[in-house]
């Protein structure tokens, strides 16, 4: 695996917390560029489980992108579904 941003190899695999002795919380994606008062079905879990360059810093996880595609589609402003071709 290598860096997305700087292309160096050195990566470490590690988790996201909201607090520093919180255990394990479920994270979620929530796109930008939705319409206001876009409150339901906006949120997409994704695993914990994130990687990060010791080079530059760059930090990296996987979501579904199904779910992010049809969050936007549904509920994305006209500019943002404009800009990704939705
Ligand atoms: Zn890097």
């Amino acid at each position: 695996m290598k860096c997305n941003s700087c292309n160096s190899e050195r990566i470490v695999q590690g988790r996201i917390f909201n607090q520093t002795d919180y255990i394990s919380p479920a994270a979620y994606f929530r796109p930008n560029g939705l319409r206001a008062f876009s409150f339901f079905d906006i949120n997409v879990r994704i695993k914990n489980v994130f990687h990060a360059c010791l080079d530059c810093g760059y930090l990296w996880a996987k979501a579904d992108q199904a779910k992010v595609k049809k969050i936007i589609k549904i509920k994305g402003s006209e500019g943002a579904k404009a800009k990704l071709n939705l």
